[in-house]
């Protein structure tokens, strides 16, 4: 375990921070894998929690993004950190949420709900994805449209760097002022109508989709059954498959 300290913080929305840290020398990660962060606790053991990491391996610090869970042991503390406070981090990177573990197929579907879209972000960054893929889309379920902030930010910069990314972002709790990405259901809606389907212009396949998702564990079943109904499924025992998930809780 090693320490390393806060640059600063930023507050998308209620409840939703980045928080970028300075880099341990040497560390290393690929996108779509977590640290362990952690504070220390009265009198016991560190309490630790596992962050997917939303920089890219070249970025020179390491960025998160974090909900507040109330009543949370660890996210309200570690959000009210100021600049300069002092965390524990793990000596490595892990995880396996990794686009290598999926080759083959057209599109790459990068589906998310709320800070789940951390590791896709990192993905998006460091910018492999789009020399395997021919088209890639980033779905992200929200509430609120300030906490689709940083996968608005992050497509944009991807289309000025002339990236092949559709984002859609299915908010949950508003209706009135939504921009032209965004559609008024819960991402669970958006996948089980064929609305999703209908704005790609292709049926899901195991031809030529490849999935990932992560987030909210509800999430993650629904729109697992739903790919497995289609054909598309995790890789297993040395058979290849296009879907790879990642539960938060
Ligand atoms: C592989 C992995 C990667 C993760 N990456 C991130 C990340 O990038 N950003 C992030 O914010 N969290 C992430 N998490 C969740 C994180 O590890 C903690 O569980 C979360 O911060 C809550 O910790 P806590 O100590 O505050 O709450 P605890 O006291 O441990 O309470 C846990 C409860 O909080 C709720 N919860 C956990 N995570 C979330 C969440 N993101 N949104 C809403 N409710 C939640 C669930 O109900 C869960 O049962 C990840 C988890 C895993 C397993």
């Amino acid at each position: 375990m090693m320490h390393t300290k806060l640059i600063d913080k930023t507050e998308l929305a209620p409840r939703l921070f980045l928080l970028r840290f300075q880099k341990p020398e040497g560390y290393a990660h690929k996108p779509g894998q977590f640290a362990r962060l952690g504070l220390e606790a009265d009198g016991g053991e560190p309490i630790m929690r596992a962050y997917s990491i939303a920089s890219a391996p070249n970025d020179p610090e390491l960025e998160f993004l974090i909900t507040c869970v109330p009543g949370g042991a660890l996210s309200p503390r570690l959000v009210q950190l100021e600049p300069g406070s002092e965390i524990l981090i793990d000596d490595a990177a892990e995880g396996s949420l990794l686009p290598s573990r999926i080759p083959g197929g057209r599109t790459l579907w990068l589906m998310a709900t709320g800070s789940g879209l951390s590791p896709f972000l990192a993905m998006i960054r460091a910018g492999e994805i789009f020399e395997h893929w021919e088209r890639v889309f980033l779905v992200l379920g929200t509430r609120t449209l300030a906490d689709a902030s940083a996968a608005l930010q992050a497509a944009r910069a991807a289309r000025d760097a002339g990236r092949n990314l559709r984002l859609s972002l299915c908010i949950s709790r508003e209706k009135e002022g939504l921009p032209a990405e965004a559609l008024a259901m819960r991402i669970t809606e958006a996948l089980t109508s064929g609305e999703l389907e209908r704005l790609a212009g292709e049926p899901f396949s195991p031809e030529s989709s490849r999935v990932l998702l992560c987030g909210n564990p509800a999430f993650v079943a629904e729109a697992r059954a739903r790919f497995k109904a289609l054909g598309i499924v995790s890789p297993r025992f040395g058979r290849p498959g296009q879907l790879v998930a990642e539960n938060f809780w």
